[in-house]
Parts: structure tokens; sequence; C-alpha cells
């Protein structure tokens, strides 16, 4: 590979970009299972990037800062899983969320709640903790060390 099949679309160099960049899912999780939610912020139209990624959704800037990101947010849509993965199936039913941190940013994940007990605009913190067996064997080979966040109501 030449240096120049490393640029990005847009003519950026992507060779600072690797699975140890927390602009990546895999970086992502190794900050988060030392404690820290961090997302990407893009500086040009303030997006706030959950998981982080290298380029923005919504304008398609590369100019993207990593911003810590507080534990606390809101729920902003959930569900229950009634179908999970065959691994999972005595977990169900098992409920879901996409929450609404108190920065704006969107993040999906478990919700630890009953899905009848669940209102939107419910207020929750981020946990995480070790992944169970059943998690680890959905698990691809790299994703075994992650660990698994949960939001917790508050
Ligand atoms: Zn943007």
């Amino acid at each position: 590979m030449s240096d120049d099949d490393r640029a990005g679309c847009d003519g950026s160099d992507t060779r600072d970009l690797d699975a140890d960049s927390p602009l990546t899912l895999p970086g992502f999780f190794d900050a988060l299972s030392d404690g820290d939610l961090l997302a990407g912020v893009c500086e040009d139209c303030g997006q706030v990037l959950l998981p982080p990624r290298p380029a923005c959704f919504a304008c398609g800037s590369r100019d993207v800062a990593l911003r810590p990101q507080p534990c606390e947010g809101e729920v902003y849509s959930y569900t229950a899983v009634h179908t999970p993965p065959p691994a999972l199936a005595d977990d169900a039913p098992y409920t879901v969320a996409v929450v609404e941190l108190a920065s704006g940013g969107r993040l999906p994940g478990r919700l630890d709640a009953d899905y009848e007990d669940v209102d939107i605009g419910d207020p929750v913190t981020l946990r995480t903790r070790e992944p169970t067996q059943a998690e680890l064997s959905t698990a691809l080979s790299y994703e075994t060390d992650w660990p698994i966040h949960v939001f917790v109501p508050r």
C-alpha cells in the first residue's frame, strides 16, 4: 500500500487512525473499560458522535475532537427484545434504549429495567460490567475484553 492509498475520501491523511484510536469502536470500548465515556464532537457543526468516529455523520467533516461525556442522561427511545440471539434466550425479554446524554449525544444500550416500568424521559446513569458467559459466546474474538454498558434508572 502506498501512502497515496491511505488518503481519506477528502484527501485527508488517515495514517494516524488505527484500532487503538478512541475514534474507533475498539478504542471507544478500551476507554470505557477504563471508566472514560468519550464521544467525538464535530468542530464544524457541533454534532456529538457516539460511539466516536473519525468523520461527522451530519456534515462529513473530519475535524472531530474527543470529549469526555457525562454518564447521566434520559431515555430517548426504548423497546423490549423478545427474540434475542439464541445464546441470550434466558435474558429475554430485556429492555434496550437509546439514551440522550446531558451533552446531547445519543447512545444505544441495555436498560436495566422492565419494559413496563420505563417511560420516555426517565433519568438513567451509564454503568459498565463484565460480560456474562452467554454474552461472551456471542462476541467476536476482538470484543471479548470489551465491557458491557448498561443504563440504570436513577
Ligand atoms: Zn459535523
